[in-house]
């Protein structure tokens, strides 16, 4: 049997090797684990994220797990094992990411009345090839000392002039903002949404750069007063190893945009059963289960990430910040527009 660590070892060691030497490689390894008692799981996310969801899979299920991590470079891998893949389930962030898995036809759809019934509709592939699992707001962070509570409202203030020079964004091909953009399209068209994106740009204190977590520190310094997010990113600078990131997390307010039109834009964390699954009924089995109470609550005690399950309250900190409205959008929208959305933050120089 090939444990996770054998797995992780494998792909590191042989990672300057041509892909298809590397394929034949890993199948060998992996035949000798395809039993019905595993599942195989190709990941985006971080072990620091994953691992607590696993063991709990495994206590609850009797199901083993072999996980391969890579941020990059893994639909191409599935790609290149074509039917000889040992992939049950992947797993990524982002609505884009899970669009291109879908698009490339490495997805398998699954019909299963416990995931339709845990996950909205809005929230999954209409012909069931991925499902969100946990929901993340992009919001705008501003400073406290320096905005006062209540000047921004929308993502569509930040194109007001008088913010101008004030506001700091990471680069806007970045999936995030790419998704961000991809909402103000589907709210406004494409027209207005470009109108929308040159005034942000015009009232940018500096050239687009860093993380997330970089333009809080940018308002802490006071070289801009406002900032765009993912929420998540407030609590891990909050609650994290990192005292000097308390510092930021305590410069800033959080906006949750849109409340009194359509809601806050979120997107997801989400994954699939792989196209040519050997192990499908673990598989499936495994997302029911990302998306009942005990996962659904680790989304937010590990990363501060809120459920995708509506029937679900999320536990802890996530519980205490309150609740906001979400633009219900259908969020496979935001894949389809990402194209034109890029378009035009190529266009505006974002
Ligand atoms: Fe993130």
């Amino acid at each position: 049997m090939l444990s996770s660590c054998i797995f992780r070892t494998l792909r590191d060691g042989l990672r300057a090797l041509p892909v298809t030497l590397f394929s034949l490689l890993m199948l060998g390894g992996i035949v000798q684990s395809v039993h019905a008692s595993e599942v195989n799981i190709y990941s985006h996310r971080q072990q620091f994220l994953l691992q607590p969801f696993l063991d709990a899979f495994t206590a609850e299920t009797g199901i083993k797990t072999n996980v391969v991590y890579a941020s990059k470079g893994l639909a191409q891998r599935l790609q290149a094992e074509g039917e000889a893949s040992p992939a049950d389930v992947i797993l990524t962030v982002d609505i884009a990411r899970l669009g291109e898995y879908a698009d490339l036809d490495l997805l398998a759809p699954v019909s299963s009345d416990i995931l339709n019934a845990n996950i909205p509709a809005h929230l999954r592939a209409t012909d069931g090839r991925w499902f969100a699992f946990s929901t993340r707001a992009r919001i705008v962070v501003t400073s406290k000392e320096r905005v006062a509570d209540g000047a921004i409202k929308d993502f569509e203030d930040l194109a007001d002039p008088q913010w101008q020079g004030r506001i700091c964004t990471r680069q806007g091909s970045h999936v995030y903002n790419r998704a961000l953009m991809a909402s103000i399209i589907a709210a406004h068209g494409e027209a207005a949404a470009t109108e929308w994106g040159k005034a942000l740009v015009a009232n940018l204190a500096r050239r687009p750069q860093g993380n997330d977590r970089a333009q809080a520190k940018a308002i802490f310094e006071g070289q801009c007063d406002i900032g765009i997010m993912n929420h998540y990113y407030f609590g891990k600078m909050m609650f994290g190893d990192k005292p000097e990131q308390r510092d930021w997390a305590n410069a800033i307010r959080l906006v949750f945009t849109n409340q009194e039109n359509r809601g806050a834009h979120v997107n997801i964390s989400g994954g699939g059963v792989a196209k040519h699954s050997p192990n499908r009924d673990a598989a499936v089995q495994f997302l029911e289960f990302l998306t009942q109470t005990t996962a659904q609550q680790l989304y937010g005690e590990i990363n501060f990430e809120y459920p995708a399950n509506p029937s679900v309250d999320p536990g802890g900190v996530l519980q205490s910040w309150g609740s906001f409205n979400r633009d219900e959008l259908n969020i496979e929208k935001l894949s389809e527009l990402a194209p034109s959305a890029q378009m035009i933050i190529d266009r505006i120089g974002w």
